[in-house]
This record gives C-alpha cells, structure tokens and sequence, in this order.
C-alpha cells in the first residue's frame, strides 16, 4: 500500500501542485492498488496525471498507449523537465534508439514509456510484470466502433491483458457515451473494471448556435466585442481555414490558419505564437489543440457543424480552462450537415456516425436548455435548466405558424420538392436571381408570397418545420426539402402547427444580464 502522504509528496515534489483535482486522487489510490479502471474526464481535467503520478511509485515502467504520435515527443519533453524518466518508442526512430529503451526498461530506469499501439510488437522482449508495472490506455475512446475516432489499430489491445493478466489497466478518455465506456473495458478484457466518471459541466462556458448565415460578419462583430481575447475557429477543411484566416487579417485581425496540411515547423510556429499570446486566433481545423495547454482560450467557435457531440465538447472544452467565463458559438447549417454524410458514406462504422451526426443535428436545433442536453449525453441527468445558454436565456416563443408553413409548403410542392432551401426562400420571396429566373420559377403561382419575411426569418421558420417533421430534408438530393404526411395535412386539411419566433434576443438579454 502506498500512503496517502507519499502520493501528496509526490504530487508537490514532482509536479509542483499541491491538491488533486476532481476524482484524481481516488483514481490514483484504485491504480496504485493494482486494479484495473476506466477515466471518463473531460479534456484538460488533468488525466495524465492519474497515471505519471503512479509510474512513479512503482518499480518497473509504465506504458502509455497513445494514437498521437506526433504528441509523444512533446509528452516526453514535458516530463523530461520534470526530472521525470521518460521516452517514447515508435517507428520513426533507428533500431539502435529503440534497443537502448529496451534496455532501460529491463535496467528498471524508465518511468513511463509511450508507445503507439502499432508499435507494442516491438516491446514483446519486455513484456513481463518485472518491466511492466502498469498501463495507460490514453484516447481509449478509439477502441470501440462505437466511439466517435474508432482505430483499428487500437483493437489489438485486448493482447495486452492476455499477456499481463497481474498487471493493471487505465483506460483513459474524455469522451465516450455509456455504450462505448462498456465496450471499451470488454474490448480490453476488463469487463468489470470499475468506472470513474468526472461531471461534464463546464459552467463557465455560454453555449450558442445560430444559422450559419453572414458567417464571416457575425464572427468579426463577435470578436469585436472582445478585441484583445484568444480564440479558435474550428473549420471543416483546410481551405477555408486559409481564406477565413486571410479575410480576418483583411479586416485587421490577428488570426493564424492552422491544418494537418501545413510543414511542421509552420504549425509548430502557428500554436507556438497562439500559447505565447502572439496570435489571437487560430482558424483551425480539428487538428488543432489537442495537447496544447493554454488556460486563457476565451471562445471557440465552429464555423462548420461538427460531426459529433463528442467532438464538439471536446473542442469547446479548449475554451475556460481556467474557469472564467467564455464563450462556444456554433453555426448550425444544413449544408455543412449534407457534407458531413457524404464523408461518411461507406465508412466501416457508417450507421453509427450517422446516428451521431443526427443527435449533434438536433443539439443544434434544441428548443431546450443546451447544457441539459449535453450533459444528458454524457449520462449525466440534470433536472435544472442551466439559465446561462441562448435558449435559456431566450426561450422559444411559440406561435401559430400554420399559413406560414402552408406558403413554405406550396413553394416546395410548385418547384417540385427538389430544391435545397436556398432555393425555396428565393421563391418564396420574389428574388430576380439567376438560378430562380432559368428555372422558370418567377412563373410558379406561390412565387413571391413571403416577400414580407426576411431571409434569415424564413432559414429559421423552414428549420423548425424541419425539426417538427413538417416536411424533410433529402440528404442525398443535395439537400432537397421534401414534402412528409405532415406537411400535407398542413396543407390539405389546415392541420396547425406552432413554431417558434428567430431568436434575436439573445445578445441584448446577455448584456443586460452582465448589467
Ligand atoms: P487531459 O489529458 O485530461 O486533457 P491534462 O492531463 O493534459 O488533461 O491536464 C491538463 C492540465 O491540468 C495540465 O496543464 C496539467 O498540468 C494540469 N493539472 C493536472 N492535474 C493538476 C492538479 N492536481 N492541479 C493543478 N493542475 C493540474
Ligand atoms: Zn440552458
């Protein structure tokens, strides 16, 4: 047994901190014991430290099974500082490098050993529990199909229990729902491993979406309102993280393209000159933040929908880090979710990637408390309303949209359900375009009858009629809007339905509130 003043000694002599952080400490003794355990923690919870604080109170070393390559390096470096032993073993490095680990492990003098799963073959001299005295499965999440970042190479893992059934198992993730944290243990053969779930609630963040219309106008009107503060723009494509970070330093910003595209010594220097407070924003793709360490993010914002819940918190979760407030806005867009599916098509885990772009889909399009939402994802119940998301802040008010709807529906049935909403709310305002006028569409009977809508006011009516089943979006029509059972009772028979009002109050409610 390990006391708990040698784990606080170490805590202070070694890391220099002098408190665990939320569900550390009861990791930390479980791990000591030898037995095996599942991490659920938010990103920047402090994982690592449930396993490096152990590797240094044992004898033998600690393996740390991670996918990112490209982070070993830097994991290492850190410890190294430290005056922690440390090193990692993968391809890229000469055989001659990799028999002196080898060798350091059986000399008892490496502490933590970070190898990619595709490289644990190489490690089949030291598999033995005199080498190894424990092992961290980080990322675990990419195990299981059922996860957001499924890797085949992770699923050899369940090797190692089979070949150390005494040594312990730490498997560690941010984000995985209930059915994946199960099959994650069973995957790795430690079915009954008991599970340590930190709360998911990061109240210092205000969660927004809005539609993705004038997307480059909201956001510099957005980072105008906190002109000295730190963000990152989290972007779908390389593309458009170079034309929104050129259109930003247009306008006088101080913003940074950064994607698995660029040398790496550019992107070393993108994220280098962001930590330092150099560049203000980051226009990223997801590529961008794991492993950085930069407490002072003050907003984060998704340009384009994200192809999951999990992707989206931890993404959001680089904001806050040190607790103060700030801010994740979302941009909601159909099209961005049409693009989404086509990456998906024939992927091995199609049906579950789809099946979790549909509940980001109705993240995006909640009538609730945003927060509540997330966490219940997460499995974590919250009876409360949080009162600090834009639809807490601004609930949804509902009226009788019925002729409303009926004017949508019959520009939808006129132009012959295969138009995308662009389309339909040209027509259905009277624009003179040249897409509405080669179509012939200026001579459709319902051409025009919402002219006295606004733009954004029809995107925002014809999304709620979508989320109420009043008529669909076909996704692999290049999102034409279709006509269901409910839209022609709507229609046919006057059958009513009760949409909400554009959120609009949002900003003027916040500002009050910070009164
Ligand atoms: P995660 O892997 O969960 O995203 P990290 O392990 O990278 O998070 O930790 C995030 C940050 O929190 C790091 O800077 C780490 O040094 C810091 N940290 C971890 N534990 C503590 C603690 N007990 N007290 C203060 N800071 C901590
Ligand atoms: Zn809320």
């Amino acid at each position: 047994m390990v006391s708990t003043e040698t784990i606080y000694n170490t805590l202070t002599h070694h890391f220099g901190y002098d408190r665990f952080r939320e569900g550390q400490e009861a990791i930390i003794t479980h791990f000591l014991a030898g037995k095996d355990g599942l991490v659920i923690m938010p990103t920047g919870g402090g994982k690592s430290m449930c396993y490096q604080l152990p590797a240094l109170l044992q004898k033998g070393t600690t393996l740390v099974v991670s996918p990112l390559i490209a982070l070993m390096k830097d994991q290492v470096d850190a410890l190294k500082t430290h005056g922690i032993a440390a090193a990692f073993f993968n391809s890229s490095q000469t055989e001659m490098e990799q028999a002196q680990i080898l060798e350091a492990v059986k000399a008892h003098e490496l502490k933590l050993l970070y190898v990619a799963p595709e490289s644990l073959a190489w490690l089949e001299s030291v598999m033995q529990p005199d080498y190894i005295s424990a092992i961290a499965i980080d990322e675990a999440h990419c195990i299981s199909a059922w996860g957001h970042d499924f890797r085949p190479s992770y699923q050899q893992l369940g090797y190692l229990k089979q070949r150390l059934p005494q040594v312990p198992i730490l498997a560690l993730t941010a984000t995985a729902d209930k059915a994946t944290r199960q099959d994650i243990l069973d995957q790795l053969g430690i079915g009954q491993a008991k599970q340590f779930v930190s709360s998911f609630d990061r109240p210092n963040l205000f969660l927004e979406v809005r539609p993705a219309d004038k997307r480059l106008q909201q956001i510099t009107t957005f980072i105008r309102k906190q002109p000295d503060s730190s963000g990152i723009i989290y972007c779908l494509s390389r593309k458009t993280t170079e034309t929104l970070a050129d259109k930003l330093v247009g306008q006088g910003f101080d913003a940074a393209a950064y994607h698995a595209g660029l040398e790496f010594a550019e992107r070393a220097q993108v994220q280098e000159d962001f930590v330092h407070d150099r560049t203000k924003i980051v226009c990223a793709t997801i590529a961008f933040g794991m492993g950085i360490d930069k407490s002072n993010v003050r907003w984060v914002i998704h340009y384009n929908m994200p192809k999951n819940i999990e992707g989206y918190y931890q993404e959001i979760g680089r904001a806050g880090r040190d607790g103060l407030p700030s801010e994740a806005l979302l941009f909601h867009s159909y099209a961005d979710v049409i693009q989404l599916r086509k990456f998906m098509e024939g992927a091995t885990n199609e049906e579950v990637q789809e099946a979790k772009l549909d509940r980001m889909k109705q993240f995006s399009e909640a009538t609730s408390c945003r927060r509540k939402i997330l966490l219940t994802y997460f499995g974590e119940a919250r009876e409360e309303d949080c009162g600090h998301c834009d639809v807490c802040l601004d609930p949804p008010n509902f009226f009788d949209a019925t002729v409303l709807a009926q004017k949508a529906l019959s520009v939808v049935v006129r132009t012959g359900e295969k138009e995308a909403m662009g389309t339909v709310i040209d027509v259905l305002r009277g624009a003179r375009n040249a897409n509405v006028l080669d179509k012939g569409y200026d001579k459709v009977r319902s051409y025009g009858v919402g002219k006295d809508v606004s733009w954004r006011d029809w995107q925002h009516y014809l999304i709620m009629m979508i989320n109420q089943g009043a008529m669909e979006v076909a996704y692999n029509e290049h999102g034409a809007l279709k006509c269901t059972e409910f839209s022609k009772r709507i229609l046919f028979k006057g059958d009513p339905i009760q949409i909400t009002r554009p959120q609009e109050g949002v900003e003027r409610k916040r500002l009050a509130l910070a009164k």
